[in-house]
């Protein structure tokens, strides 16, 4: 399903979701610009059905904040009806290939097949704007934000999601996630237009909590490491018991996984 309404004058939120990302607790939201600019593609099960939307988009441009399924699953079926896609560097060998998914993945994303993407200009002109590439790694190693100088708004893929992170991924880097925080804060960014959290209209104070959080859960970490305790015991104390993500998704989300990149363990 694809659930669309406008999140701000000239821009469209597409929500995508099924019943099983639903049970899951689970959507993601790719922003559709007025002047032909689609930031992220949604996951291949969200697009049954939606077909029209893909028909749509035939000549105008799809941008990628990142490969994860969740984001670029799309991109193939808009390819096929004529969009361009534009992908972060890094992303490009990723989504060249068919990939191995986790079950829990196939399951609630579905794998995106092979696409060809473009690489990402500094800047992607559309509708007399512009919107500015940066590299904010951390999430994953290929993730970008875009921003829009002239009305500060920020197109934050998956850099912010909600301030209290309790679970990660295995891949992610925490501490460079905390130096891509303060780069998208830098920029002074108004209005932000995130893939979970949807539109976020205080983005500095958001992103501001956010690193702060972090800052303080990897103060506590260091400080029980240095005094002997194991990272299941800092895990336990400072962020509970693992919930049933963790085994659902084989110790690919796990609250340990926080623990361990704050480390840098
Ligand atoms: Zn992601």
């Amino acid at each position: 399903m694809i659930q669309i309404s406008t999140a701000a004058p000239g821009v469209q939120r597409w929500r995508f979701w099924t019943r099983v990302s639903r049970s899951f607790g689970y959507d993601v939201s790719a922003y559709a610009l007025d002047g032909g600019v689609l930031i992220d593609s949604g996951f291949r099960h969200g697009w049954k059905g939606e077909r029209q939307h893909a028909v749509q988009w035939a000549g105008k441009l799809c941008t990628l904040t990142h490969h994860d399924e969740d984001h670029a699953g799309g991109a193939p079926l808009l390819a096929s009806h004529g969009a361009r896609i534009l992908a972060p560097e890094g992303a490009r060998p990723l989504l060249r290939v068919r990939r191995d998914l986790y079950p829990y993945q196939r399951l609630v994303w579905g794998t995106p097949r092979p696409v060809e993407a473009e690489p990402l200009p500094e800047m992607v002109p559309y509708d007399g704007r512009i919107l500015r590439v940066v590299a904010t790694p951390g999430h994953s190693h290929d993730h970008v934000v875009f921003f829009e100088p002239e009305r500060r708004w920020l197109f934050s893929g998956d850099l912010f999601i909600g301030v209290r992170l309790r679970l990660a991924r295995r891949h992610e880097n925490l501490p460079q996630l905390i130096n891509s925080l303060r780069s998208a804060l830098a920029l002074e960014p108004d209005i932000m237009f995130d893939a979970h959290a949807g539109v976020v209209s205080h983005a500095g104070s958001a992103l501001g909590a956010k690193v702060q959080w972090l800052l303080d859960l990897q103060g506590e970490a260091r400080r029980l490491r240095t005094s002997g305790h194991s990272v299941p015991d800092i895990r336990r104390r400072l962020l509970g018991r693992e919930g049933p993500i963790t085994w659902m998704t084989f110790g690919d989300f796990s609250k340990e996984n926080v623990i361990r990149s704050l480390l840098g363990e």
